[in-house]
């Protein structure tokens, strides 16, 4: 039996109220699925009214970001150690942040052994620019940003992360419509992706880790991305923000991983 996993992205969107509401018409849409994990990052203000109204047999939740020091003068930051009664997951190295932060992989894999250090699941986030990818450089940029942010992990810890594949290219502006990628274009990235793992964690590692596709997924594409061999699930950005939208996904989720 399959399992996949659906992380919903809401990056800048909703105040706590709009959360609460956000996250209670979800869960009416929804069923219980033991073969399919739900998780919604709220913004950091929201996560407290989300994690009180989340029933964790529907919805899981996750933080967008952390920092890499468990506490400190570091004004405006939160630490994992923080999120750590609040959050079960936390997105790391988003393209986004890369991009507006300037986060280097260096600073990902600190952030990274944080979430492990402090029992959160990292969601991992690698892919390249569409520079990378008219070069003929996709291939190198991807491995490059796995064994830059995976550098502070151990062999036994692997199997606690997520590894995400955004091509950055393909990530909507905020309406889940984007450029999307092809599953032609994702299946040998995803390949590459686990054969990166067993180089770096040695042989077996990659089948312990999952890994999801991310970029303009929405409920009319995401089958084909979830049928893709070893694609474990995916990262909704603009539509994790329409509950009917994401509910759809999650069924369609749920269809596949019970053989339907
Ligand atoms: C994302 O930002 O992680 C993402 C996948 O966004 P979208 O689905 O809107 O492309």
């Amino acid at each position: 039996m399959k399992h996949f996993t659906l992380v919903g992205n809401w990056k800048m969107h909703q105040t706590p109220d709009q959360a609460v509401r956000l996250v209670g018409r979800l869960q009416e849409k929804m069923k219980p699925h033991t073969h399919v994990t739900t998780v919604v990052c709220p913004p950091f203000v929201d996560l407290a009214a989300v994690h009180k109204v989340a029933d964790r047999d529907l919805v899981r939740v996750g933080a967008q970001n952390l920092n890499e020091n468990d506490e400190g003068a570091f004004t405006g930051e939160v630490s994992g150690s923080m999120l750590a009664g609040l959050a079960e997951y936390v997105i790391v190295g988003h393209s986004e942040r890369r991009r507006y932060e300037q986060e280097t992989d260096k600073r990902i894999a600190l952030k990274v052994a944080a979430a492990i250090r402090n029992n959160l699941t990292p969601v991992v986030c690698i892919g390249e620019q569409l520079h990378d990818r008219e070069d003929g450089h996709a291939q190198r940029v991807v491995v490059d940003q796995l064994h830059g942010c995976l550098s502070q992990i151990s062999d036994e810890d692997v199997h606690k992360i997520i590894v995400t594949y955004e091509p950055v290219w393909a990530i909507s502006s905020g309406d889940g419509r984007g450029q999307s990628a092809t599953p032609d274009a994702v299946k040998p990235m995803i390949t590459l992706i686990r054969q990166t793992i067993e180089e770096i964690f040695g042989e077996g590692a990659s089948s312990r880790v999952e890994i999801l596709y991310g970029g303009s997924a929405n409920p009319d594409d995401a089958q084909s991305y979830l049928e893709i061999d070893h694609v474990n699930g995916l990262l909704v950005g603009g539509a994790s923000l329409n509950y009917e939208q994401f509910a759809a996904m999650i069924d369609i989720a749920a269809r596949l991983a019970d053989g339907r």
